[in-house]
């Protein structure tokens, strides 16, 4: 639904002159993964964006909107009315490209952003689950699998099909199982073969720790994507959801010795976050949390549900789709609404 729902927009951003949106503008948030200089097989790093289409959506930027750091955010929603181009830009995951790639290109625009990072894998370099399963799905030999709460896989044609049926199903189960799976599909693909896949997508690899302080030094502000990068819904057990919460924010304020503000969901829509979820983040300490809903940040009714916009591999009309973000409003505040009472 959320996927469909962005599509509609950018439909109709797409038929309207950025001329006419502009005057309607309101603050919005942005987000990207990775960038990478090539890109080797698109089905399998559709995370990050090829480093000249994320040239070109910096410089979008950079023309048409008041990219701001997060700090401003409070200023900015005191008076939105006041700040119609304001633009936040977000990197999720905490990916290594994030400081070989994306931050050379926007230094080069002078552009500030935030990153959101899952700390367990930056204090692990255990890959994101959701990769493994990808990489089991395009990869592992023709067969049918028996796949603990999965049941049988049966890899042979149409493995792109096969892959996203897979990653949303597992997105469903609560992290304890969906753990299992993965673990059961590296095992299936073999533990050399999976060394070699990880190798040739080193776009998928972690920053260090080092790393993420190269990046804070530069400016970039750094805020938590949960601990593992699993989703925050209703199948995840209470004390899941705290430790998903309180630990990111713990080790990045141990790391880097600055506090840490901002959280962004995993995953982020609908069926990814629950009332639970949003209020551990609250009772983390965070000031705001961000979803991957569509909507413009003056919308939102809670601070901790907030909207943003997942920048497509290629955008050749952001003067004319951000200010159509609007447009998802009022399904932002009904989704708020729900998980309030
Ligand atoms: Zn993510």
């Amino acid at each position: 639904m959320g996927i469909g729902f962005g599509k509609a927009i950018r439909g109709s951003a797409s038929l309207l002159p950025a001329a006419l949106l502009r005057p309607l503008g309101r603050p919005a948030a942005v987000f990207f993964h990775g960038v990478e200089r090539r890109l080797d097989d698109s089905r399998v790093q559709s995370n990050h964006h090829d480093a000249a289409e994320f040239s070109a959506i910096a410089r979008a930027l950079k023309d048409n909107f008041d990219v701001l750091p997060l700090s401003e955010l409070g200023r900015v929603l005191a008076a939105p009315e006041r700040h119609p181009h304001a633009l936040f830009l977000m990197a999720d995951d905490g990916y290594a490209n994030n400081l070989s790639e994306a931050a050379v290109i926007l230094s080069e625009f002078n552009l500030p952003w935030t990153l959101f990072l899952s700390t367990w894998h930056i204090d692990t370099h255990a890959p994101n689950p959701v990769f493994v399963a990808r990489l089991f799905c395009l990869f592992a030999p023709d067969a049918k699998y028996e796949i603990a709460n999965l049941g049988v896989l049966s890899l042979g044609s149409d493995r792109r099909f096969v892959a996203e049926q897979t990653i949303a199903r597992l997105r469903a189960l609560d992290a304890p199982r969906a753990d299992q799976a993965v673990a059961e599909m590296a095992a299936a693909l073999g533990e050399a073969r999976l060394a070699q896949l990880l190798a040739r997508f080193r776009s998928d690899s972690f920053l260090t720790w080092n790393e993420v302080a190269a990046l804070k030094a530069r400016g970039v502000e750094i805020g938590a994507h949960a601990h593992k990068h699993w989703p925050m819904h209703a199948a995840q057990s209470p004390g899941y959801l705290r430790d998903q919460a309180a630990l990111p924010r713990a080790r990045i304020e141990a790391e880097l010795g600055v506090p840490c503000r901002y959280f962004a969901y995993p995953f982020g829509n609908t069926a990814d976050v629950c009332r639970a979820a949003w209020q551990a983040v609250r009772d983390a300490g965070y000031g705001h949390a961000f979803t991957t809903l569509s909507g413009s940040l003056d919308a939102s009714a809670n601070p901790f549900l907030m909207p943003r916009y997942g920048l497509q591999p290629r955008e050749t009309r952001l003067a004319s789709l951000v200010p159509a973000l609007r447009m998802g409003n009022g399904r932002l505040r009904d989704w708020q609404a729900d998980l309030s009472r």
